[in-house]
């Protein structure tokens, strides 16, 4: 077969996290609409945790099913990692990740060794999430073009990709007390050091994760391509910068925006519960909405101060307390005694909803957000404003573009521990001050810069198209 007409065929294993796999799914589908053949590739205990919350069980459901019937060729399958499929890894996760760094690269050196020597015809390449600190090292191996999506902020990208200059100046490990503006790192033009990922930190740096994201930016450096989800408009000049070192292309917002609906695939780790009826019965804008995400876990206080600062705020409110916030497995209430029936008809709580429908919702006014990426995102798309209160990881970072560069939102508190009667201020304030007016048209402004990103001239969707373009070159190049 002449090398112009064999088809291209993309290995995509995914990272086991809601935050990971919308946006994967979201590419996949993009990918395959474009003509591209793919093979996605789900860890066993993720396939398990969703055929258990949406196919009663049933283990051999094809995810990609409908997708396929939509025209697209999207092939399923699935692999193992290092642990039995019962095995807690929210619970376990240090542990489980020393595992994943250590003990699962060989595996997938394997299972993409299988994959190659099972098809000869197609041009295989890898798409990898850039969290997974395998892909360079398999994709030289195979001799593979290699596709890295970095499902965070280019901010975080940037800082990651410049951890020497970072530890020439002192900042790489960073002092935990010590506050201070970095203004030499190439595309950003300043950021306080109490935003920067705490896994940069002295008292982190000894982590799991922030050995596995040391790993991770020096391997993520040498993909052939960096996809990432955000908007060109939104973070112009650190994306240029970064275009100066790698082959970038700015694609966001993946997931929740174009084409083929994601709908087609389930990618919801938790049943979601409807929150519309109820919100059908609120004025416009009164309803704040509180959710940390999939990942995160915090404390029993911090919840008792939130839950009763909402209570004092006299602000309506859904809130998302997924099961395993707290971390250690518990399955009890997390709430204090008797906060439900004190907030009556005030207060929504879910263990998990469609969040993108929620804050479409007219009825939602701002969101109290733990500023995970995904989240930002949406609530952009969506025009609601933000209180940010981040816990780790790319949070703090995240929270200061909305803060300081968008100006969309505000700080909870910063660095300091949670008090109720502050979080009631915060929140009063935030729902009815004056600051709203300023704050709703910045993100209105926000809003109009995403949806415009997405159109067919809209930068993401040239900048996708370039990717492709470039894309097939460089395989039948190196082919
Ligand atoms: N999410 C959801 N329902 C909820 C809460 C969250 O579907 O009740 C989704 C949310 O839409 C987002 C993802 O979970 O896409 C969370 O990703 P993010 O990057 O914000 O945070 P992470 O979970 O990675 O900390």
């Amino acid at each position: 077969m002449g090398e112009r007409h064999r088809k291209l065929h993309g290995i995509m294993i995914c990272v086991p996290y809601q935050g990971h796999l919308n946006p994967f799914v979201d590419l996949a589908l993009k990918l395959a609409s474009s003509g591209i053949v793919i093979t996605f590739v789900h860890l066993e205990f993720l396939h398990r945790k969703l055929c258990q919350t949406h196919h009663a069980n049933k283990t051999d459901v094809d995810l990609f099913s409908k997708a396929r019937e939509l025209g697209l060729d999207i092939r399923f399958t699935t692999m193992a990692d290092t642990f039995p499929l019962e095995f807690d890894r929210d619970a376990n996760f240090k542990e489980y990740w020393e595992a994943m760094v250590r003990d699962f690269p060989p595996l997938v050196d394997e299972f993409v060794g299988n994959i190659l020597a099972s098809d000869r015809d197609m041009l295989h390449f890898l798409v990898a999430d850039t969290v997974h600190n395998w892909a360079a090292a398999v994709a030289r191996k195979y001799n593979l073009v290699s596709v890295s999506l970095w499902t965070q902020s280019a901010l975080v990208y940037c800082l990651g990709y410049h951890l020497d200059l970072l530890e020439q100046n002192g900042h790489f490990p960073c002092k935990d007390e010590v506050e201070e503006e970095i203004k030499y790192v190439p595309g950003v033009e300043s950021i306080n050091t109490k935003y920067i990922m705490p896994y940069l930190k002295q008292s982190e740096c000894e982590s799991v994760i922030s050995r596995a994201s040391r790993l991770l930016f020096e391997q993520g450096k040498m993909a052939d391509f960096v996809l990432q989800n955000t908007v060109e408009e939104l973070e112009p000049q650190t994306l240029s910068a970064l275009n100066r070192y790698l082959p970038n292309y700015a694609v966001g917002p993946l997931n929740f925006s174009q084409n083929i609906s994601t709908n087609t695939v389930t990618t919801s780790l938790w049943s979601k519960s409807d929150c519309t009826t109820w919100l059908g019965s609120k004025p416009p804008g009164s309803v704040l909405y509180v959710s940390f995400g999939s990942f995160v876990h915090t404390n029993k206080q911090v919840l008792e101060e939130l839950a009763y600062g909402l209570l004092l705020s006299k602000v309506d409110f859904v809130w998302v307390i997924r099961q395993g916030i707290l971390g250690d497995g518990a399955t009890a209430s997390v709430l204090p005694a008797g906060f439900q029936d004190a907030v009556k008809e005030r207060g929504l709580i879910v263990g998990w909803c469609d969040q993108v429908e929620t804050l479409s919702n007219p009825a939602i006014g701002g969101f109290l957000t733990h500023s995970g990426w995904n989240s930002t995102l949406e609530s952009m798309w969506c025009g609601v404003p933000m209180i940010c209160y981040p816990i780790g990881f790319d949070q703090p970072c995240n929270s200061k573009l909305v803060v300081a560069d968008w100006k969309i939102g505000i700080h909870l508190c910063e660095g300091g521990s949670l008090d109720r009667e502050n979080v009631a201020h915060k929140i009063q304030s935030f729902m009815n001050g004056g600051d709203l007016e300023r704050l709703k048209q910045n993100a209105e402004r926000v809003r109009k810069i995403m949806k415009n990103a997405v159109e067919p001239d809209g930068y993401s969707r040239t900048n996708f198209d370039r990717f492709l373009k470039d894309l097939e070159a460089k395989i039948h190049f190196q082919s």
